[in-house]
């Protein structure tokens, strides 16, 4: 079995020859980086960077290129299928998924990469100091949309693909580079459709920036979404003492479900989310409930006779989401039991949206392997940690069987005014991927 074959160490000459390509050549990366933001790719108007992307793939890399593009149709039909205003305005088409295969003799460990290049719009221009489509670069920084999230993170994989080349290498694995689109408004054209075609892979990398800087992420969080509903009995103001506040039910049950919220933070305890929240400088958790809307009443001389509450509920990859939800009826069922009128006319609850927790091993081989990596070329040693909210990973481990993690440079300001991305630590990442292409699949030299 390929997957069993010993791990070997990287020799220091190899390494030495990946650094020093990319030490030389750090002008011309950072430039085909500042391409790809120069070309707008808001979610829905991909195509144009796709098509610049199948170029260079093709030209550049060598290698052999496909796309695919989601079908309405066998997309819908997948259970992490989401449909986006993105999706009913325009559609699929026009929005390739662009694939880069690197075949190899097929002796070593297969890899997939793969990242989403959409981004969201620039907002408006008032608040940005940099041209959100220029790459400008001051002092370590690059500014514009798409630098950390996630251009930044795409391009990283081209570049790398680049380095293992123009360090005169070859993998002795399949190399598989996806360029997926639709990632802002949930994937369903991109990481959705992925998942339906037959990619196979030994491991997956999803380069993406990071605001919590280099470090190996290797879990992601599960998702619900919540809606309550509770009646009350309309009456007017002046008759009010004959009416029954449906705001004021509602609010029993937005206490019960904090308090729910602070006895889930006290026995929830996952470490990889702890780890992250420790790096990040906040107080540590591994769940967080939040009520986050509330709408009630329509009239000031009404006593309101209808209240809706939408909530949200992050979950670690130790706890299922049926137990997550009993914990969640529960909390209605005890407020209900302490209300004359909640009991005549019980609060509705409905789940409106899920998606699964997945997580990795900290001790699998190819986790061993990154933070190896990782902490060979940052110069210190790299937390592993896991992402406390929803994350593509979850695609290739749980509907594709493959062992996926994130790792990336420092950006920030995703989805704001000045998204910026540290390039230092992007050239450490470029180096970092080509090392772990290197030892994951093993090598041979262009030539031979
Ligand atoms: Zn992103």
């Amino acid at each position: 079995m390929i997957q069993e074959q010993v791990i070997e160490k990287l020799s220091e000459d190899v390494k030495l020859k990946v650094k020093e390509y990319v030490q030389k050549n750090r002008q011309r990366l950072l430039d085909e980086l500042q391409q790809l933001i120069q070309i707008p790719s808001e979610t829905g108007y991909e195509g144009d960077v796709q098509a610049h992307i199948e170029k260079y793939m093709q030209n550049v890399l060598s290698l052999e290129t496909s796309t695919f593009t989601a079908d309405p149709e066998i997309v819908r039909q997948h259970p992490e299928y989401t449909e986006s205003e993105v999706e009913r305005k325009v559609g699929f088409a026009n929005r390739p998924n662009v694939v880069g295969k690197w075949n190899s003799t097929g002796e070593g460990r297969s890899l997939l990469m793969f990242t989403h290049v959409d981004t969201v719009p620039v907002g408006d221009l008032a608040h940005w100091k940099y041209d959100p489509f220029e790459g400008e670069i001051e002092g370590d920084i690059m500014y514009g949309r798409g630098t950390a999230d996630n251009k930044g993170g795409f391009g990283s994989i081209l570049a790398a693909l680049k380095v293992i080349q123009g360090a005169g290498f070859k993998p002795k694995g399949d190399i598989t580079a996806i360029s997926v689109v639709d990632e802002e408004v949930g994937g369903a054209g991109g990481a959705v459709a992925m998942v339906q075609q037959n990619f196979t892979a030994d491991a997956c990398v999803y380069p993406h920036p990071l605001t919590s800087g280099l470090g190996a992420q290797i879990a992601c969080a599960g998702g619900l979404i919540f809606k309550i509903k509770v009646v009350g009995r309309a009456a007017h103001n002046l008759n009010g003492q004959i009416g029954i506040n449906a705001v004021g039910k509602m609010l029993k049950i937005y206490n019960a479900l904090v308090e729910l919220d602070e006895f889930r933070a006290e026995t929830v305890k996952y470490e990889p989310f702890e780890r992250y929240y420790e790096a990040s400088d906040m107080p540590i958790r591994s769940t967080n409930l939040t009520p986050a809307i509330i709408q009630g009443g329509d009239w000031a001389y009404k006593v309101p006779a209808d209240c809706e509450l939408t909530g949200t509920v992050g979950y670690p990859p130790n706890e299922t989401p049926e137990e997550v939800k009993a914990q969640i009826q529960a909390a209605i069922d005890k407020v209900v039991a302490e209300d004359e009128w909640l009991q005549q006319n019980p609060p509705v609850l409905t789940w409106e949206w899920h998606t699964n927790a997945s997580e990795i091993s900290p001790d699998h081989p190819f986790v061993q392997l990154v933070k190896g990596n990782i902490d060979e070329v940052a110069g210190y040693e790299t937390p592993i940690y896991g992402m406390p909210t929803f994350s593509d990973i979850r695609f290739p481990m749980l509907y594709m069987g493959i062992p996926a993690l994130i790792y990336g440079p420092r950006g920030g300001n995703l989805h704001g005014a000045n998204e910026w991305l540290n390039i230092e630590d992007w050239l450490k990442c470029v180096e970092i991927t080509a090392l772990n292409v290197l030892q994951w699949c093993g090598y041979e030299s262009l030539d031979s």
